[in-house]
């Protein structure tokens, strides 16, 4: 199947950022092998649209699309996480199941062709079998010191996970202040044995910093006694910050002084979810000092329980509205750096009018398509290359 086949477009992104006019991309064996500026005599017209990467979602929880619409977002996080869990503990697995689907389809939808997903319960794992996208699924860990707890959960992630080409495993401990030091010592081995991505919330919130920093505030009630070292001093004590672990962090909107100096310098992204911010009245993110310092930035939806939409585009908009980031940057974030050549699905924007700038056309409130190449090889085996974090 090495048969060559163009498509022309209005526009298409190049390489370097700018939209080539009346553009085209070569594609073979199922991807995009060049992006030429000026299309050949037998290329395939797909009319009036921009032609770029596709974004890739650094953070998602598909299950929890089940609970749109449903949690509090004024009560403070407390509370929308006791209402989640309680929403989560009586949802039949149908539902969540079908909910995943639902939330999958809709990044699909709009441009999305990767997706990191944190999967609590395994719906996400059984729905995103039937959608096109590709997902990294992570398997969430938690045990609030609990050593039962811990042993059960670490014998079904040793189990690897029924999965379709396209979709690969990987490990998510919850969070510094929800994992032991134990579990999340035994989740590096794991990873490190299973060679699994490993992705986990940290510093989303004040009040977990301080229970893990002295055991005060509101969260001292509810956990084991206080660790009393940060969050990502025991991400580091349990060699989760080992160069040969691929480890993505969550949130960070509270980092202590020299943190984002420390993801830098261990090569650990750091993902961003603009719609969650804007859901719990955050103060803004300070994306500046997290480019500053020199870490990765990728952009995720988080869940449609806490935001009001999946769609990666909106996230970039927001992005770009609230926090002080180039467009180039904010770009970067939201499709981890991936360019044309080497994809196998297009996002594929509708251009009215003349072409635009792409920075005017994301600005406009339009999500793009995903459009999937076709004769297309299995692409389970060469997963890694379609997942950028870590790579
Ligand atoms: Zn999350």
């Amino acid at each position: 199947m090495n048969e060559q086949r163009d498509y022309r477009a209005r526009g298409v992104l190049g390489g370097d950022g700018r939209v080539l006019d009346g553009g085209c991309v070569r594609v073979a064996g199922g991807r995009v092998v060049e992006v030429l500026a000026r299309p050949s005599g037998v290329a395939e017209d797909l009319g009036d649209v921009l032609i770029t990467p596709t974004f890739f979602n650094a953070h998602c929880h598909l299950e929890l699309t089940a609970f749109e619409g449903r949690l509090p977002r004024d009560q403070g996080f407390g509370a929308w996480v006791r209402e989640l869990m309680r929403l989560r503990d009586e949802a039949p697995p149908a539902e969540l199941e079908q909910a995943a689907r639902r939330g999958a389809r809709r990044l699909w939808d709009t441009g999305c062709a990767l997706v990191h997903d944190v999967d609590t319960t395994g719906a996400a794992a059984r729905a995103l079998l039937d959608v096109p996208i590709e997902a990294v699924v992570h398997r969430e860990a938690i045990d609030a010191g609990d050593a039962t707890r811990r042993a059960a959960r670490l014998e079904e992630l040793d189990r690897p996970l029924p999965l379709r080409a396209g979709l690969t495993e990987g490990i998510s401990p919850h969070a510094p202040f929800t994992c032991s030091l134990e579990l999340l010592r035994e989740l590096g081995a794991l990873a490190r044995r299973r060679r699994l991505p490993l992705t986990m919330h940290w510093a989303e919130t004040e009040e977990e910093v301080r229970y893990l920093r002295d055991g005060s505030g509101p969260l001292a009630e509810l956990l084991p006694p206080s660790p009393r070292r940060s969050g990502l001093d025991l991400i580091e004590a349990a060699g989760l910050l080992a160069p040969d672990l691929r480890l993505s962090l969550v949130h960070g909107n509270h980092p202590a002084p020299g943190d984002y100096e420390r993801l830098a310098a261990a090569g650990v992204p750091l993902v961003h979810c603009p719609g969650t911010h804007a859901f719990f009245g955050r103060r803004a993110f300070d994306a500046r000092a997290v480019l500053d310092a020199g870490v990765r930035l990728l952009l995720g939806t988080d869940s449609a329980a806490s935001n009001d939409r999946l769609d990666m585009a909106a996230e970039l908009r927001r992005f770009l509205e609230i926090d002080e980031v180039t467009f180039q940057e904010g770009w970067r974030a939201a499709t981890g750096g991936v360019v044309l050549e080497g994809s196998r699905r297009l996002a594929v924007w509708s251009v009215a009018g003349t072409v635009r700038d792409l920075e005017d056309l994301v600005a406009s409130g339009r999500s793009p398509a995903t459009f999937a190449l076709p004769d297309g090889p299995a692409h389970a085996s060469d997963g890694p290359s379609r997942y950028p974090v870590g790579s």
